[in-house]
């Protein structure tokens, strides 16, 4: 099976041969914006959706993608075709590059852009995912969108990370983090759902705008439950009859506990199990899809 390949500054090749300076100050600053999009049984999901996310993550770091909408669709699929897989994980990034030395100014540097296709990635492993997680309410709080706009998916993720290994202390699988003024934001790489008289929830703001979370939406319109963005306290959390949870990297995941509590009957719940049923048969079906060899046709 193939481990994957890279695409960066124009070339494609293993992940083993590709590398990027230690002075690029996407490393050094974090000063980088990326996507992740995903194929399924050989179809992309929503590929545009993710492709537009990332041109608003470029412009809202002002950052310039040297590549073109159109040239980053045939450079995904180029990398997907490569690797020959029917189910992958596709990941694009531009980083700010490398400044001349003494140098601190960001602007007129040479971005670098780096487009990767690995087997597809499952957050937790597949039968987390699957099956269901348990979380934890981190008392790190989620940078607010004040100071770094999380609509933009970017590298800054040291909140998250700090988050997750205080889950890990507390024997659970992963973090949901709350912003500053209280509220529940999201987890490290997943947007989070809480379902209470059969009405789903999802916190409105201090988020990613997941791609998956719009299809979850589009579910619930098409199968009548009722759908909103609103601020969630965290204790909903433990009020809620189910909760999950919503990534690229893992579909529609349920959640058995958080904070060490049982959510529901600590099995994934019945709306949750739906729209996750829903989800993957549709995604095996080439739901919002293109494949990718249809875009190097083209
Ligand atoms: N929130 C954060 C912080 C993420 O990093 C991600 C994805 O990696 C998500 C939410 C889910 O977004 P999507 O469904 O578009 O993968």
């Amino acid at each position: 099976m193939s481990d994957g390949i890279v695409f960066i500054d124009g070339d494609y090749m293993a992940p083993e041969d590709a590398t990027m300076s230690i002075f690029d100050v996407g490393f050094v600053w974090g000063d980088c914006v990326y996507d992740v999009t995903s194929t399924w049984n050989g179809w992309f999901f929503m590929l545009d959706e993710h492709l537009e996310r990332f041109q608003r993550s470029c412009e809202g770091f002002r950052l310039e993608n040297p590549y073109s909408f159109e040239e980053m669709r045939r450079i995904c699929a180029e990398c997907v075709e490569r690797t020959g897989l029917a189910n992958t994980y596709v990941k694009m990034q531009v980083s700010r590059g490398v400044p001349p030395p003494g140098v601190r100014d960001p602007r007129g540097l040479k971005p670098i852009v780096l487009v990767y296709a690995v087997p597809y990635v499952w957050i937790w492993g597949e039968d987390k995912c699957r099956n269901g997680a348990t979380l934890y309410v981190s008392g790190v709080e989620r940078v607010s969108s004040k100071a770094i706009d999380q609509r933009f998916k970017n590298y800054n993720r040291a909140d998250l990370v700090q988050a997750r290994l205080e889950a890990y202390d507390n024997g659970c699988d992963d973090a949901l983090l709350a912003s500053p003024d209280g509220f529940l934001s999201e987890g490290p790489g997943f947007n989070v759902f809480v379902v209470q008289d059969g009405r789903v929830a999802s916190p409105d703001y201090n988020v990613l705008e997941g791609v998956t979370r719009r299809s979850v939406r589009e579910i619930c319109e098409r199968e009548g439950i009722p759908f909103e963005l609103r601020k969630i306290r965290p204790e909903e959390l433990e009020e809620a009859s189910e909760v999950f949870t919503s990534t690229t990297a893992g579909g529609v995941m349920p959640i058995t506990g958080v904070n060490g509590k049982t959510v529901g009957n600590g099995h994934a719940g019945i709306v949750t199990s739906r729209i996750q049923s829903i989800y993957w048969s549709e995604r095996e079906a080439g739901w919002h899809g293109v494949r990718p060899a249809d875009i190097l046709a083209h």
